[in-house]
């Protein structure tokens, strides 16, 4: 009888009363695979999945990641209220207290210190729209000067590198589709395998047809297994590593004279400072053998296609931008750009780590890619935001350097939107002592991530379930979000929250937008004629065409595929080729007796940036609950630590305790330990505040560090 009564609920269960669907891309990184949440009612309950949905990038696959994001936005702490501290508790209050708390707090704090007194710290994990309006919101309704955003943690050096080398930053030159009939892949410091899994196939396919693939990276990974040759270099030697095949490049001559000619500066001084070097002094600076620097070289240098990528692991460093320069010496010196099957791809990490990098929360920029101290781009962009061009502020300060002026005083307020500063800056024991000096700190999130919680106000912000919006994904390819769950309590889309914060602040007719799209469109008008340039772009034709790349021009424009086919970006048409030391100006840490190990961080396939979202996942968690510290068995031993074991890590900038993971797979001098968790796991405890002055890009990737066994063993 019972287990009759049993199959009779179970059936009960299983009936679907009802389902819908609800359209929209994967909230978390560069690939933003579009998908479905199917929500099924069943008698009793209701119950979620996530599908992915066919386009032109990730082609309906999704990873783990991907599969559990709905888990996140359901989740019962998601906050659905403002939430005010009083007397160290957060207290529920209504949108109309906290706009006036906002209000005060702002006047007060202006009229007292100046208008920079404020600043505005945003994220590359929100749309188009709303980083638009973030840096509209600094300049016209705050006036202030401080505004970055924690893309500058991530994309920083690649974009400056672009820019610089190219005249333009769109991450990648090709549209992915060129991948699987390139003939040579260079992957410079990227684990694709656990960071944007959906990739993979492109250079699986790759593979099949005979590529021959070169990755770079001091650890085995699941990107590595896929390679032909693994260079395992010593921690924060890429540039070096970069100059020791343009050598032999140059030495074998696979140099493309004509392109050079034709289409490059700067390659006479590259020649001559290459030459100068001695392949001895970069075997040893690098670790690489010099057999497989030729053999690198070589495979590059003879195949008629290749392609090169890079992304954290060459980026994350005090000379992250002169160590991507200098891959992009050895595309350029054998002129594999600007042709089918050839070309360069920074892979982006945060969801919108393009488009948000285009826009204008960066300290020194203007929507369209416009710079913030150039006149004309001023005037221009004055003029679409109505006001006069002497009231635009001119240039702030990076993201750690923000976090600096707060420690010292001179910003007394931040308003922060979907990012965890805390944990993700270097040096974070000092940035957490930065934000509690604070007189008002506001947060625009879904959880109460441990910034939020030195908040003195929280306003409840929309996920991407909910929040319909453009997005630039890894390839510079514009996609339309669409976004129709209900939203629960009084949650409102951060586009919505800086409306109603610049409404009380007397700015409302600068901000009189009702909907995505038409921030959107005001966006087109003010990145027309810019580099990053959207005008042709509109909701309807990302609807129809599902995504566009960048620039498009026109309504006709069809988006541009491949980049630099006759012309770079400069003015004078030609790529900038600079020699680069094997040595940072900033010097990286270096290896002592004090502290005989490197530590280098990353990501792993179940957790995304802080944690705060998928740690908040059942699912992901239940793969990764605890960070770990990934060492050579040999190393272990020497320092008598066992597997699975607690353990301590110290550097010269604080401690932290995870468990200790052997592995064949990396170098017997280095450890390596993800940045997924916070507090006393943050690994972000352990790096040095200095950044790279080309782009201040912090040195995430090279730390000194000692180890030891967390609990004492007593001698039995
Ligand atoms: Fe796609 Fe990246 Fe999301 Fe995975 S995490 S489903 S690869 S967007």
């Amino acid at each position: 009888m019972t287990e009759m009564l049993l199959k009779y609920f179970r059936e009960q269960q299983k009936q679907v009363e009802t389902e819908r669907i609800y359209n929209t891309q994967c909230p978390y990184c560069s690939m933003q695979c579009k998908m479905q949440l199917v929500e099924q009612t069943h008698v009793k309950r209701k119950t979620y999945k996530t599908i992915g949905r066919d386009n032109p990038t990730s082609q309906g696959r999704l990873c783990i990641k991907g599969m559990n994001a709905h888990q996140h936005p359901l989740h019962k702490d998601r906050i659905q209220y403002p939430l005010l501290k009083v007397n160290g508790e957060f207290v529920k209050i209504s949108w109309r207290e906290a706009l006036d708390y906002i209000k005060e707090h702002v006047t007060e704090i202006q009229e007292k210190n100046g208008a920079d007194a404020l600043g505005v710290y945003g994220s590359a994990s929100i749309t188009n729209e709303e980083a638009y309006l973030l840096g509209k919101f600094a300049r016209v309704a705050l006036k202030t000067k401080y505004i970055d955003y924690n893309g500058r943690l991530c994309m920083s050096a690649a974009a400056s590198a672009a820019s610089k080398t190219f005249g333009m930053d769109r991450g990648f030159t090709n549209s992915l589709q060129e991948i699987p009939f390139t003939e040579c892949i260079m992957l410079a410091g990227t684990n694709i395998a656990e960071c944007q899994p959906t990739i993979m196939p492109y250079f699986e396919k790759a593979k099949e047809n005979g590529a021959f693939i070169i990755a770079i990276d001091p650890r085995e990974t699941g990107t590595t297994k896929i390679a032909d040759l693994h260079l395992k270099l010593k921690p924060g030697s890429d540039a070096a590593l970069a100059n020791g095949i343009l050598k032999v490049i140059i030495e074998e001559n696979y140099l493309d004279e004509r392109f050079l000619q034709e289409r490059v500066n700067g390659f006479e001084e590259v020649m001559q400072y290459v030459v100068s070097l001695e392949f001895s002094v970069i075997e040893e600076i690098t670790g690489v053998p010099l057999e497989k620097m030729y053999q690198a070289a070589r495979m590059f240098g003879q195949r008629e296609t290749g392609m090169i990528f890079t992304a954290r692991g060459v980026e994350q460093q005090t000379d992250g931008s002169a160590a991507v320069r200098n891959f992009l010496n050895i595309l350029l010196s054998v002129g594999k750009i600007g042709k089918p099957r050839c070309g360069y791809g920074a892979i982006t990490g945060q969801g919108n780590g393009q488009g948000a990098r285009e826009h204008g929360q960066k300290a020194d920029q203007l929507p369209g890619y416009r710079s913030i101290e150039n006149h004309e781009h001023r005037m221009y962009i004055a003029d679409v935001w109505n006001i006069e061009e002497k009231d635009l502020p001119r240039k702030g300060v990076s993201a750690y350097e923000m976090i600096e002026k707060i420690h010292d005083g001179e910003i007394k307020g931040l308003f922060l939107v979907c990012s965890n500063p805390t944990v993700s800056n270097p040096n974070a024991n000092f940035v957490k002592k930065a934000f509690e000096k604070l007189e008002f700190l506001v947060v625009a999130d879904m959880f109460e991530s441990e910034t939020a919680k030195l908040a003195n106000l929280i306003l409840p912000a929309s996920s991407y379930l909910e929040d319909e919006g453009t997005m630039t994904n890894v390839e510079g390819r514009v996609t339309l979000r669409e976004a129709s769950f209900p939203r629960r309590g009084e949650i409102k889309h951060d586009w919505e929250i800086l409306c109603e914060i610049a409404k009380v602040l007397g700015k409302e007719e600068y901000f009189s937008f009702s909907s995505a799209e038409e921030i959107f469109n005001e966006l087109r008008i003010a990145s027309k004629g810019g580099i990053a340039d959207y005008s042709g772009i509109t909701y309807e034709r990302l609807r129809a065409e599902k995504g566009i790349l960048w620039p498009c021009r026109s309504l006709t424009d069809k988006g541009t595929e491949r980049l630099f086919e006759t012309r770079f970006a400069h003015s004078d048409g030609k790529a900038m080729m600079v020699p680069v030391s094997n040595q940072a100006i900033v010097p990286k840490a270096k290896i002592t007796k004090k502290y005989p190990l490197y530590l280098t961080t990353g990501r792993v396939v179940s957790h995304y940036l802080t944690g705060v979202q998928t740690r908040k996942s059942a699912s992901l968690s239940a793969r990764n609950f605890e960070s770990f510290m990934e060492i050579h068995p040999s190393t272990a031993k020497k320092y008598e630590i066992s597997n699975q074991e607690l353990v301590q890590i110290e550097s010269s900038y604080g401690k932290i305790v995870v468990r200790s993971k052997f592995s064949e797979g990396i170098r017997p001098d280095t450890v390596f330990v993800p940045f997924h968790w916070a507090d006393s796991q943050n690994v972000n405890n352990l790096v040095s505040e200095k950044l790279d002055p080309a782009c201040k890009m912090p040195g995430f990737k090279v730390s000194a560090v000692n180890i030891s066994p967390s609990v004492k063993r007593s001698s039995y």
